[in-house]
């Protein structure tokens, strides 16, 4: 079998060319969506990062507004800018890139965000929505991965699904997602994580194999089962090259569908959060 790939590039940019309609209408009522990007320090990956963010907006017609703060910023000065943004009218969404410098306490200042303007959906509010079944902003690399497999016509429903990785902003939520009695979802999730002990064993029934671990080569071909769905979502450097956590070449001679890197769920963090910032902006002007 040599799998069929799944396009993450162009799915991302059919959902931000859908968000346009959105958006055009939330400008002609004056409410245009605004999203405020805070950098803290000069960390190469999180520029190329923000950069991006603020591109996909521009071309979408939101508002995009950077705070480029230095690496010495203390915690009270960001806790300001937060609670600033927080009261903008103009900005909808608030994002503080990660990771901040380690004399940031990370948690504080993720929690003085307004749920309301949690674009990235990591206020522990929006994660205890998620797990009840009642969404207000979805993580944006889970949601993205989830829309991936929507949209490839990939059916969660009842499936065998493994995800490799338990972090806050990935595995956890995403296995969040997957269980909820919710279209897209209802499967039967398995979290393989540091400790787990002959994951293989998981794998192998998996019919859908979601990799977010940071670990590349971790999936092997001999770990997935004939047929199975792979989606990667590993972005690590090796040798100056961007790799998943996939064994693409091996694994795509078993899988029936996978995903790229870069290509893949890469691409649908940003056209998440895109849509999310829109949601924000309708939701408060109560569309
Ligand atoms: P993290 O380091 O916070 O978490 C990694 C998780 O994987 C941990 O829970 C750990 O238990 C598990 N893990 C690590 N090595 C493992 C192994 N060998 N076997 C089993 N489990 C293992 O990372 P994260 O922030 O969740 O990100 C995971 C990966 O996804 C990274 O490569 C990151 O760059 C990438 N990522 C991509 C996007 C995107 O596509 N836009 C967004 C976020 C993260």
């Amino acid at each position: 079998m040599t799998a069929q790939i799944i396009d993450g590039k162009k799915i991302s940019m059919d959902i931000r060319e859908e968000l346009r309609p959105r958006v055009d209408l939330l400008t002609d009522k004056g409410a245009k969506p605004g999203l405020a990007v805070v950098l803290v320090g000069d960390d190469p990956a999180s520029q190329v990062y923000v950069r991006n963010k603020e591109r996909a907006c521009e071309k979408l017609g939101i508002l995009s507004v950077k705070h480029d703060l230095s690496q010495e910023t203390s915690q009270e000065e960001l806790l300001a800018l937060v609670e600033n943004l927080n009261q903008d009218p103009s900005i909808h969404g608030v994002l503080v890139q990660l990771p901040l410098p380690s004399h940031i306490n990370e948690k504080e200042i993720l929690y003085a965000i307004s749920p309301e303007k949690d674009v990235d959906g990591f206020h522990p509010q929006n994660l205890g929505r998620l797990v009840i079944g009642d969404p207000l902003f979805l993580p944006c690399t889970p949601w993205g991965v989830q829309e991936l497999l929507l949209r490839s016509g990939v059916q969660v429903e009842g499936k065998n699904v493994v995800i490799f990785g338990r972090s806050n902003i990935v595995g956890k939520p995403l296995t969040m997602m997957l269980i909820q009695k919710a279209k897209g979802a209802n499967a039967t999730v398995t979290v393989c994580h540091t400790r787990t002990r002959n994951p293989e064993f998981f794998t192998r029934s998996a019919d859908i194999l979601i990799a977010a671990a940071g670990s590349p080569g971790l999936v092997t071909s001999e770990m997935v089962k004939e047929g199975a769905v792979v989606i990667d979502v590993g972005i690590n450097k090796v040798n100056d090259r961007l790799v998943g956590d996939v064994d693409f070449e091996g694994v795509s001679k078993v899988a029936s569908l996978i995903t790229p890197v870069p290509g893949g769920a890469g691409p649908m963090t940003i056209a998440m959060l895109m849509a999310n910032t829109v949601k924000a902006a309708e939701y408060r002007i109560g569309l």
